[in-house]
């Protein structure tokens, strides 16, 4: 796997790979909100992307930069979250096939779902197997090629692109707040953040219950905790990446976190005034904003929703969390 540190350059070349294949997708404002905070805040909807989340973006650059060998071999990922779904549909679009090494007890639509789009599932007992290995047994056995959810320089350039769209379509931002979980959204977001609009403060924003991205930002070395528990499912990381970690540490103005409790009134007011399905991970950055977890007053404000995956039963246990 490559080490290499992706630059500016990166993410400016995968904009060129994206166009025509990745939404561009809206940003959105809530005059509401803006009032009540006495802020202009930029909604950037990745939630409405391809797949419904961000994860398109890094996944269809990655197999797009691979060799011809590499994409008549196939890949594979042991994610069945957002970016398993992700690198099955950006395969299916390059004509490469994908291969999702998932538990045996994977929710139906999730297999469902990576089937779908034409992607071959493994699938492999949680008790007795490791993921890791039933992949490392694939790459050696036929040459696939493993594409991770963050620890990837052509992941993290792809998902630049989001943060780069954003600043080209809004201009200056004093702040933009990223949802952290393995942190490579943050670092693309952080790369382009830098190059384009250096004076802008960029936060990571994770689960309370998960906070290793805010011990690690703070003691200067990567943390590890043990597995978190939080509605935030797709920041459920229990460390930072070796590549992810050393952008944010340079770059990164600070790590705050928000409660599941927080997540759940972020998803109410998307609902509600601003018609739109976020998932919980998706809340993160809108979080911190809607509850002025740092000084927001007087400012221009990019938020990422990172996407809008729910399963429909707990998203309407959410929507009602609190509401008699
Ligand atoms: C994966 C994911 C994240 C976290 O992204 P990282 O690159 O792992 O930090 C945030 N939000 C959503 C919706 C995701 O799917």
């Amino acid at each position: 796997m490559s080490r290499a540190l992706p630059r500016y350059q990166d993410i400016q070349e995968a904009a060129e790979r994206l166009r025509g294949v990745v939404h561009r997708t809206p940003v959105l404002t809530s005059q509401t909100l803006n009032g009540r905070l006495d802020a202009e805040v930029f909604f950037k909807c990745e939630n409405l992307q391809k797949v419904g989340a961000f994860k398109f973006r890094g996944a269809y650059n990655a197999i797009a930069k691979l060799s011809p060998e590499e994409r008549a071999a196939g890949v594979v990922t042991f994610s069945s979250g957002n970016h398993g779904q992700a690198i099955a549909r950006a395969a299916q679009a390059l004509g490469v096939t994908a291969t999702i090494v998932m538990p045996l007890d994977a929710p139906k639509a999730k297999r469902n779902a990576a089937a779908s789009y034409g992607a071959r599932i493994i699938p492999y007992d949680r008790q007795t197997e490791d993921r890791e290995q039933v992949a490392r047994q694939l790459i050696e056995q036929e040459g696939l090629t493993l594409i991770p959810p963050f620890d990837h320089a052509d992941v993290i350039a792809g998902q630049g692109t989001a943060v780069m769209e954003l600043l080209e379509e809004v201009g200056g931002l004093d702040a933009l707040f990223v949802p952290l979980g393995g942190g490579g959204l943050l670092a693309g977001s952080l790369l382009a953040a830098h190059a384009v609009a250096p004076e802008c403060l960029v936060y990571g924003v994770e689960p309370s219950a998960g906070n290793d991205g805010q011990q690690s930002f703070n003691k200067g070395e990567v943390v590890r905790i043990p597995p978190p528990r939080s509605i935030a499912d797709g920041a459920l990381t229990q460390a930072l990446g070796e590549i992810t970690f050393p952008i944010i540490k340079r770059y990164a103005h600070d790590i705050l976190t928000v409660s599941d409790e927080k997540l759940i009134h972020a998803m109410q007011f998307f609902a509600e005034r601003m018609k739109l399905v976020v998932e919980p991970t998706g809340c993160l950055g809108a979080a911190a904003v809607l509850n002025e977890t740092v000084p927001v007053r007087g400012m221009r404000i990019g938020v990422i929703l990172s996407g809008g995956n729910v399963d429909l039963a707990s998203y309407a246990a959410c929507l009602s969390h609190g509401q008699q």
